[in-house]
């Protein structure tokens, strides 16, 4: 999505071969009407495809998925971080580890809103090791959903997430790509 890689290049920043941040206008402000723009894109890309639900992680891809849930009429779910001090028998839960930064998190969700009936896009805003990907995954397949994809803002192409993600079967779609990055410098892969 050129709008996108044109804000990452004039506002991005990169601040190392590994991290770019965008609080700009992504991660901590939010440019409603980027999302809203970003919201059509993802809306455009899997129309007709059945899905029921669009599925985000807290907290950055909720302005994302919200726009596109809002396009496609559909609802949106928040897998939720915070451990539940509510456990009960309707209550989906597994542990995400982030290797890379040495840290885990719960991950839940309430099978009252998403069932064997669903068919679920999730939507994120970066897309870097997979881990956050994979563990919304599991979530979602243990409460027998099936996935349509994965949809993210920012994939940093030279790190592993997409290929683990495709090798469970699920078709990504990232808007911008990023093949290289390092202090001050952006590139994107072509399409
Ligand atoms: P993964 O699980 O794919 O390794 O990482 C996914 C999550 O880590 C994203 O949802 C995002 O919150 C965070 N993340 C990974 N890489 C970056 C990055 O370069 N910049 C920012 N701002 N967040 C990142």
């Amino acid at each position: 999505m050129k709008q996108l890689e044109e804000r990452i290049l004039a506002e991005g920043n990169a601040v190392s071969n590994e991290v770019l941040k965008v609080d700009g206008f992504i991660n901590h402000q939010v440019d409603a009407s980027l999302m809203r723009e970003i919201g059509k894109d993802i809306a455009a890309h899997f129309k007709d495809r059945g899905i029921t639900k669009i599925v985000t992680i807290e907290s950055s891809g909720i302005a994302p998925a919200l726009m596109t849930a809002e396009e496609m009429g559909l609802p949106m779910i928040i897998l939720k971080k915070a451990p539940s001090k509510v456990l009960n028998e309707h209550l989906a839960h597994t542990v995400v580890v982030s290797y890379t930064k040495g840290t885990s998190y719960d991950l839940t969700l309430n099978s009252d809103f998403i069932n064997e009936n669903d068919h679920v896009l999730i939507v994120d805003d970066f897309l870097a090791n997979g881990e956050a990907a994979t563990g919304a995954l599991r979530l979602l397949r243990s409460v027998h959903a099936t996935i349509a994809g994965i949809s993210v803002l920012i994939e940093k192409s030279f790190q592993p997430g997409r290929s683990k993600l495709e090798a469970q079967g699920v078709e990504v779609y990232s808007l911008a790509r990023i093949s290289k990055l390092d202090k001050g410098v952006v590139e994107f892969i072509q399409e």
